[in-house]
């Protein structure tokens, strides 16, 4: 066992004046128990915790570290933007680079709006449709994540057709009674709701790769028959691409599928680091916003030079190295190909899907394409394998139902000792299981 005490001692105290100990769930180890690390550093593929232990890290600070931590060029561009003034809440030359970046990388965003996080976007871009729509309802998937703005915190009750109920209190039932919720991968799920809901949809959002039910690819028949289905109906379709774009591919998942939806959320990656999500998209849609338009939508540090600077240095990056996808590509096949030769050896057959450099080892034999199968995950199981791999120093995601990230700062070597250590530690997880 690694020591950990200054990460307990920490924890501890966190907890007196935090809730729960950290600021964001997840974080908290709740689904895996344990005790959460408290990081000191970072560098390339590793982290060092702040009692000296160091890890190799999948979680890339759940997606932005698509080269790793603290690569030279994003550190240098901070820098250089730190000495001219950490914000003016004024325009700035780089919100116009930035804006013609991701325009030049994503075609289907001709106009696009700098926000915070990831959630900001999703919830502003949803803002946007319904005031371009006149509509009010939505429709999102079970098990995907869009942040946590009221309307997107609504899971599925039994019958997928009927209103969805609140997943948190806090969240209104007039809030939730707005959220439709279809099944992922089922067109049959969308279209029924669609029937039902006549010129009253605003808005089909989803995550074209999900990310946050495990990794889970939308199939080709499924996402073309939403895009034709809302061509039809007048329904904005919206793919939240905060954690696949700039990740599977320079212009996101709507490259790797092919379809073009009418507006795109980003976060993670386009911040390389530091607080940024964006909206974006049909230049129509996108003049209904403020002040070109009457859809109120604002913020005090929106557009901010420091994350600016760090975004324009990452996706600049992406731009002129376009050879990492295919070397992200090679490194996350290699290693999902160890995984799957441990598998065999073991006498198991878990699923592993993968898209690029964002993975899930479920730990269940059955195919994962939807959110039930995906929920049948053995949870426990994975708490074990999780803790056997932490011990071994590899940082992977502290839950189940989310994506592992490879990045273009992991080497062979660590390709190869994460192999030999997802070996061991599923070795030791299934005896202590069984
Ligand atoms: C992370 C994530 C969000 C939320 O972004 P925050 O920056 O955490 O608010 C929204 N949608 C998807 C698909 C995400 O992965």
């Amino acid at each position: 066992m690694k020591t950990i005490d200054k990460s307990a001692a920490l924890f501890t105290e966190a907890a007196n004046y935090i809730p729960g100990g950290v600021n964001s769930p997840v974080r908290a180890f709740k689904s895996v128990g344990g005790t959460p690390i408290f990081f000191q550093s970072g560098k390339g593929s590793k982290m060092k915790d702040v009692d000296g232990n160091e890890y190799l890290d999948y979680i890339g600070s759940w997606g932005p570290h698509l080269f790793g931590h603290n690569p030279r060029f994003i550190v240098n561009a901070i820098t250089r933007a730190i000495n001219d003034g950490v914000s003016f809440g004024a325009p700035t030359a780089h919100e116009v680079e930035m804006a013609k970046l991701v325009c030049s990388m994503v075609p289907s965003v001709e106009m696009i709006r700098m926000v915070n996080s990831g959630t900001e976007a999703t919830m502003s871009a949803v803002r946007v449709a319904r005031g371009f729509t006149g509509r009010e309802k939505i429709i999102k998937f079970e098990g995907c994540y869009h942040g946590h703005a009221d309307f997107f915190l609504i899971k599925a009750g039994s019958g997928a057709l009927t209103f969805g109920v609140p997943t948190s209190p806090g969240v209104t039932n007039g809030n939730a009674a707005d959220t439709l919720i279809a099944d992922y991968n089922n067109l049959t799920s969308v279209k029924k709701i669609v029937d039902s809901n006549k010129a009253e949809i605003a808005a089909i959002i989803i995550e074209p790769v999900a990310g946050n039910m495990g990794v889970l690819r939308a199939k080709d028949e499924f996402i073309y028959g939403i895009r034709k289905l809302c061509d039809e109906e007048g329904i904005v379709l919206i793919f939240d691409e905060v954690m696949s774009g700039f990740r599977v591919a320079p212009g996101g998942a709507q490259e790797v599928l092919g379809v073009k939806p009418d507006l795109s959320t980003f976060g993670k990656i386009i911040g390389g680091g530091l607080p940024v999500g964006a909206f974006g998209g049909r230049k129509d849609i996108m003049s209904v916003l403020a002040p070109a338009g009457p859809v109120y939508q604002a913020g005090t540090l929106s557009g901010n030079p420091l994350a600016m600077s760090a975004g324009l240095a990452a996706l600049s990056h992406i731009k002129s190295h376009p050879e990492i996808y295919s070397q992200l590509e090679e490194s996350s096949a290699y290693l999902q190909a160890g995984f799957e030769d441990n598998h065999k050896i073991l006498g198991k057959n878990y699923s592993i899907n993968r898209v690029g450099s964002m993975m899930t080892l479920f730990f269940t034999e059955s195919m994962v394409d939807s959110y039930q199968t995906a929920v049948a995950s053995d949870t426990k199981l994975f708490g074990r394998f999780f803790h056997e791999m932490l011990n071994r120093g590899i940082y992977l995601p502290p839950a189940q139902f989310e994506a592992l990230f490879v990045s273009t700062a992991h080497t062979s070597q660590d390709l190869d000792y994460t192999i030999k250590s997802h070996y061991e530690s599923l070795k030791a997880a299934l005896s202590a299981h069984s």
